[in-house]
């Protein structure tokens, strides 16, 4: 039996659906590198945010051990992109936001819409291209 993928708490998704390089000499459009949510946060907690793994998978609800695999694994991936040039995805992987987060397809605006609130506009600019970055 397959074992049940246990889902990484991360608290806010990333601010952007990906990252191009530019001025590279060559460059295929079709490689890119996928980066998996909990990917995007191990490298957020423990590099910008600067917490040891400890804190960082008690934070992501993971075991030490996991939290490095997610780590390196994350820090691999974007060093193989940075050298080759690649483009990086950032793509939903095995998370559990701690909200419901949508995303406006019009001003790029991430945000959470409190229970009061339509949920098919975007708070910001008023646009109905909202689409949910919730699995
Ligand atoms: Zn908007």
């Amino acid at each position: 039996m397959p074992r049940q993928r246990r889902l990484r708490k991360v608290v806010a998704p990333p601010n952007f659906k990906g990252y191009k390089p530019y001025g590279a000499r060559t460059r295929s459009i079709d490689d890119e590198v996928e980066l998996l949510y909990e990917e995007y946060e191990a490298i957020k907690l423990a590099d910008y945010d600067l917490m040891n793994h400890a804190e960082a998978a008690t934070l992501m609800g993971v075991s030490r051990a996991t939290f490095a695999r997610i780590y390196e694994s994350a820090r691999r991936k974007i060093a193989n992109a940075f050298v080759e040039a690649k483009e990086i995805k950032v793509v939903y992987g095995n998370a559990e936001l701690d909200k419901d987060w949508f995303l406006c397809n019009h001003c790029m605006a991430r945000f959470t819409i409190p229970v009061k609130m339509p949920k098919d506009l975007c708070p910001l600019c008023g646009s109905q291209k909202v689409e949910s970055i919730n699995k």
